[in-house]
C-alpha cells in the first residue's frame, strides 16, 4: 500500500515514520525546504497529562493523555535513548493555595504522579522566586521535548524504512475516483495514493473544501517568546505559576509560551517580561529577548483532541491533534493501524 502524508511537522513525520515501519511505501510531501518549519517549530515542547483536561469532567480524555505521555517514554526506549524527550518534572502553582490544593487533590486522584512541595522546598529549588507560594504541586512525570530534533529524527527513521520526503513540494489539490482519493497533485506532477492522510496543520481548507469536506481545523494563536541565558539563573523543572509558563532550554536559554489572542509581539514580548519579573527577584535589567512568533495551533472542532477519517471517504484522513506534541506518539501508532486494515 502506498500511502501519502502531507506535511512534515511533528504529525506528519509520526504518522510517516509508523505506517513506513509497518512496512508501507511512504511519500511524505512538505510545502518547505525542510521539516518542522510549521507551528512545531513554535511549540514549547511540555510533555504533560494534567494540564488542560478534568479528570472527573472527562476521564476518557484524561486516561488518553496520560498514556500519550507514556508512549513518549516508550519512544525514548524503542529509539535508544535517541528521542529527544528529558525528563524535568513540572511545578504548579495558582494564585492561592486553595486553587493549588484543588488541582493537587483531583489530579492525585485521577492517579497522577502528583506530590506537594512545601515552600521551603520550593525555596531550594528556586532561590530567586519573588513571592514564594505556601506549596506547588509537582507532576513527577512531566517532561520536555525537542521538538525539531523530534520531527527530523522520525523522518530519518521513517527513511531507514525506505519512506521518500519530498520538500519545496506543495500539494494543491486531491485527486478522486469513484468515491476514492487516488492520489494528490502539485503545480506539475500528480502522486498517486492507496491512503491519503492531511498532517498540513491549519491549512486544510483548500485541499478539502472542493470534495465537499469542512474543514476540520480550528486556528488558536500562540506565541513562543525566547529569552537570551541570564547568568546565574536556572531552572529545573518547567514553571506554570500564575503570571508564567516558563521552561529553560538546555543551553540556559529561557522559553516562555504567552496566548496571543489579539496582541502583536511586542505585546507579548512584554507580556512575558512581566510575568517572569512578577515571578522571580533579580531580573530587573536583565531580559534580552531573542525571538517571537505567533503561530496558529491547529485544533481539532470536535470534542475529541484528534481527528481522523474523513467523512465520506475511506482512505482519506486529517490527522489533526491538539497538543499535537504530546499526542503525537500515540496518535499516530492508533492511526498507522487503523490504516493498515485498508
Ligand atoms: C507557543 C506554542 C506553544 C505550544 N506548546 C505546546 C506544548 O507544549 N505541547 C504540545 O503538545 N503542543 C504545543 N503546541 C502545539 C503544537 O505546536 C502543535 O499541536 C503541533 O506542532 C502541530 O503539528 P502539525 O504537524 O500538525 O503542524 P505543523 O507543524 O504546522 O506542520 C504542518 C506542515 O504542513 C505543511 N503544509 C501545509 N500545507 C501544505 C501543502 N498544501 N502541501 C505541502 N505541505 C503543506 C506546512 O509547511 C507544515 O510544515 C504549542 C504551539 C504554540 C504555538
Amino acid at each position: 500500500m502506498r500511502a501519502v502524508v502531507v506535511g512534515s511537522g511533528i504529525c506528519g513525520a509520526s504518522i510517516a515514520f509508523e505506517l513506513a515501519k509497518a512496512g508501507h511505501e511512504v511519500v511524505v510531501v512538505e510545502e518547505l525546504n525542510g521539516p518542522a518549519g510549521g507551528v512545531t517549530s513554535s511549540a514549547m515542547g511540555w510533555i504533560n497529562a494534567a494540564i488542560g483536561v478534568e479528570p472527573e469532567e472527562n476521564p476518557a480524555l484524561y486516561a488518553l493523555r496520560q498514556e500519550a505521555l507514556e508512549a513518549h517514554y516508550q519512544w525514548g526506549r524503542d529509539f535508544g535513548g535517541d528521542w529527544p524527550f528529558r525528563q524535568t518534572a513540572s511545578l504548579i502553582w495558582e494564585k492561592t493555595a486553595d486553587e493549588t490544593e484543588c488541582f493537587f487533590q483531583k489530579h492525585n486522584q485521577a492517579g497522577a504522579a502528583i506530590r506537594r512541595v512545601g515552600a521551603g522546598e520550593l525555596k531550594r529549588k528556586i532561590p530567586r522566586l519573588r513571592d514564594v507560594p505556601e506549596y506547588a504541586a509537582l507532576l513527577e512525570r512531566d517532561g520536555v521535548l525537542d521538538t525539531v530534533a523530534a520531527t527530523e529524527l522520525l523522518l530519518k527513521l521513517a527513511g531507514s524504512f525506505g519512506c521518500q520526503a519530498l520538500f519545496n513540494t506543495k500539494i494543491i489539490g486531491i485527486l478522486e475516483e469513484n468515491g476514492r482519493v487516488s492520489g494528490v497533485r502539485t503545480r506539475d506532477l500528480t502522486l498517486k495514493a492507496d491512503a491519503l492522510v492531511l498532517a498540513n496543520g491549519t491549512r486544510m481548507k483548500p485541499l478539502l473544501a472542493p470534495l465537499g469536506i469542512e474543514d476540520p481545523v480550528d486556528v488558536s494563536p500562540a506565541a513562543l517568546v525566547r529569552l537570551e541565558k541570564v547568568l546565574g539563573f536556572s531552572l529545573e523543572e518547567i514553571i506554570c505559576a500564575p503570571n508564567v509558563e516558563v521552561r529553560q532550554l538546555q543551553d540556559g536559554r529561557l522559553q516562555v509560551a504567552e496566548d496571543a489572542v489579539g496582541l502583536n509581539e511586542a505585546a507579548v514580548a512584554s507580556k512575558a517580561k512581566a510575568g517572569l519579573l512578577a515571578t522571580f527577584n533579580d531580573l530587573e535589567g536583565r531580559l534580552d529577548i531573542e525571538s517571537v512568533r505567533i503561530s496558529g495551533r491547529p485544533m481539532p472542532r470536535t470534542h475529541w483532541p484528534m481527528t481522523h477519517r474523513a467523512a465520506g471517504f475511506d482512505n482519506l484522513w486529517t490527522f489533526v491533534l491538539h497538543p499535537g506534541v504530546i499526542l503525537a506518539p500515540l496518535a499516530a501508532r492508533r492511526l498507522a493501524s487503523e490504516i493498515g486494515f485498508l
